[in-house]
């Protein structure tokens, strides 16, 4: 992976914040946002998440993070809203704060409370001694994230630069783990996020963006020693047959589906697709859960399966079989809950055309591009992890914590 840093760019962003009466660091910290999120391979639609810590004029500490309902690719100032830093630090050592207590003290720890919500991760953010995070789901680094038993690889592959910390569910939990491993590992310039993606951190913003991308490139030379090829992102290059998305219409959107009123489809087809679609193993495969966590909250914890010809019977058949399956995952989960929750709707994000492709179904045109575009780079992981050794993303309790996790419901309804 290259390194998009342009001087003359990140100048332009300087001088933009200077004349906005904003900080020289936050221009820089906008810039390298954007550029992380200008490429798929690091983060898509909402994942991953920025930061930097400033003075203010008063000489207290502040953190900009990034805000929820913001992309890294088109981020401003008030997607990066300021948080006031001693509140945030004194959870440190504190006891565990429930959801609704860690979102209530990153609101009031807003100088501006008008502005949108603080990162679920802005706790660990603020613990990292560094002025500079950033965290990304880099594709190459999801292929080996999501393999069992990556301790003594990661520590080969970084030489003990990255720190492992083994998965535990974003927000509250994760900040205080990967804080624990961090002042475990004091000197380490990176966080291993086991199922999930990587930290990168440094007191200056174009050495924590390219830390990210030498710690992708590692992750991407690794997969080549083993003869892993990973594709780029690529095009769809077939369209879906007309017959069969009449007939997936006609069934997906039946009354009392969330699809009733308006079913956007999103149909890809793509080398790498295909390779997946077409494997023996598929339906094994895509059961497994998602690459990282928060795409179970677009694309469900699986995808329905069809045949290519299928007609209508069979694909009421196959939509039968997933809303039981759905509903059984989540009777057998939602007993752990400490709350009680209700069920979403039991109908499939993403349908796997056997052989053929992948459609991904929206009640609206963006969230069917969202879904095909989660799934595009899904699939390239996927395929690589399975080269290298064992597609092994979370299992099905930390899928169901992450899919009826009400912060992350939330992000759905901005
Ligand atoms: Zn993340």
């Amino acid at each position: 992976m290259k390194s998009r840093w342009n001087d003359t760019d990140a100048q332009r962003y300087v001088d933009a914040a200077l004349t906005d009466g904003q900080s020289e660091a936050l221009g820089l910290r906008i810039y390298t946002s954007r550029i992380v999120g200008g490429d798929p391979d690091l983060v898509l639609h909402g994942g991953g998440n920025t930061s930097v810590k400033v003075k203010a004029e008063d000489g207290s500490e502040l953190m900009h993070i990034k805000g929820s309902g913001w992309d890294l690719d088109t981020i401003e100032a008030p997607g990066l809203p300021a948080v006031r830093m001693p509140a945030l630090l004194a959870t440190r050592d504190g006891s565990k704060l429930s959801d609704p207590e860690m979102v209530a003290l990153l609101r009031s720890s807003l100088v501006d409370p008008t502005a949108p919500n603080p990162s679920v991760e802005a706790l660990l953010h603020a613990f990292l001694p560094f002025t500079f995070v950033d965290h990304t789901h880099a594709t190459a680094i999801l292929a080996l994230a999501d393999q069992p038993d990556m301790r003594e690889t990661v520590k080969r592959i970084f030489g003990g630069r990255v720190a492992f910390v083994p998965y535990v569910m974003p927000g509250f939990d994760l900040s205080i783990e990967g804080d624990k491993v961090y002042r475990a590992h004091i000197g380490c310039e990176g966080l291993w996020l086991e199922n999930h993606g990587l930290f990168t951190f440094a007191d200056n913003a174009r050495a924590s963006y390219e830390l990210m991308i030498e710690f992708v490139t590692l992750a991407e030379a690794e997969l080549v020693r083993k003869g892993v090829i990973l594709s780029g992102p690529q095009q769809s290059d077939e369209e879906l047959e007309p017959a069969l998305q009449a007939r997936i219409t006609e069934v997906l959107s039946r009354q009392g589906s969330p699809f009733a009123k308006r079913l956007s489809i999103d149909y890809r087809s793509t080398e790498a697709i295909r390779h997946y679609v077409q494997r023996d193993d598929v339906e094994q495969v895509s059961l497994r859960g998602t690459v990282t966590p928060d795409h179970v909250i677009r694309i469900k914890p699986w995808p329905m399966i069809v045949q290519a010809d299928a007609d209508t019977t069979a694909i009421e058949s196959a939509l039968t079989a997933y809303s039981e399956r759905y509903i059984s995952y989540f009777q057998r989960n939602t007993g752990r809950a400490h709350e009680p929750k209700t069920m979403l709707d039991a109908y499939p994000r993403l349908v796997i055309v056997r052989n053929k492709g992948i459609i991904a179904l929206g009640t609206n045109e963006q969230a069917a591009r969202i879904g095909g575009d989660l799934c595009e780079q899904a699939t390239r992981a996927i395929n690589a992890a399975e080269d290298y050794g064992s597609f092994t993303p979370i299992g099905e309790a930390d899928l169901f914590d992450m899919e009826y996790w009400s912060l992350e419901q939330a992000k759905l309804k901005e």
